[in-house]
């Protein structure tokens, strides 16, 4: 109500004067119009200044307020309410702050049902670390070797081969730096040689991600990583089998 009170008041005067200028006494009222309109303009009366362009009757000059104090009253400026709360109905009609819990809601489901899907499509296994193989496992000059080596230069990135959880990362006798991480199935995969990781104990890794750096730690006669996996009774088995198996060639 008081809104349209403003529209009303400041829409008079401003068109309906304009030419010739209002005598002085009425510019006075515009004034005060004017800033009443003004304190509302930063609680966010769009609306009123909106309705300026609309051609108002020439006898609704008369709720015009005859003076300051009575304007200021009108306007609801100065008085124990603040001004603010005359333009709360105007959030009633729409209730932005509900559109956006709808918009909230379905932009949620939305990102949900994406993350299934990438979550679906992700790989779940991934090749330990690019570079040549350059030994197998089983019997090499005289001894057994439990894993599969992957040569390339220092800190080349390791990966972890399969999502689970960090259960070792560092010293290890023989190994230098390893890196072990035991999948859901109980399986382990070891990554020995490496120069540094990058992951800590009880750490979650998925597969693909990045757990440590080649190195030639321990012993080793060149940069590579040494990858075994153990499978969940404990035994070393070769890798290259479980890694074709799971969609991985090296
Ligand atoms: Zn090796």
């Amino acid at each position: 109500m008081l809104d349209t009170a403003i529209d009303r008041a400041s829409t008079k005067n401003v068109n309906s004067h304009r030419l010739p200028p209002p005598p002085s006494a009425l510019r006075g009222r515009i004034v005060v119009a004017a800033v009443a309109v003004g304190a509302f303009a930063a609680a966010g009366a769009g609306q009123t200044l909106h309705a300026l362009g609309s051609s108002p009757q020439q006898d609704e000059v008369t709720p015009l307020a005859n003076s300051a104090a009575e304007g200021a009253a009108a306007f609801g400026v100065g008085g124990p309410a603040p001004a603010a709360p005359q333009i709360i109905p105007v959030a009633k009609t729409v209730d932005p702050a509900a559109e956006a819990q709808k918009l909230t809601k379905s932009q949620k489901i939305t990102e949900d049902r994406e993350a299934a899907d990438a979550e679906a499509k992700r790989v779940k296994y991934a090749r330990p670390a690019e570079g040549v193989f350059s030994s197998g496992y089983g019997g090499r000059w005289g001894e057994m070797h439990y894993g599969i080596d992957i040569a390339n230069a220092i800190g080349t990135p390791i990966y972890s081969a399969a999502d689970g959880v960090v259960i070792d990362a560092g010293p290890a006798s023989g190994f230098g730096l390893w890196i072990r991480v035991q999948h859901q199935d109980g399986s382990i995969t070891v990554y020995g040689h490496v120069d540094s990781y990058n992951v800590e104990k009880g750490q979650q890794v998925k597969a693909g991600e990045q757990i440590g750096r080649m190195g030639n730690r321990g012993f080793s006669t060149g940069p590579h990583l040494h990858f075994e996996v153990w499978n969940p009774a404990g035994q070393k088995i070769n890798p290259l089998p479980w890694l074709n198996a799971n969609g991985v060639t090296i």
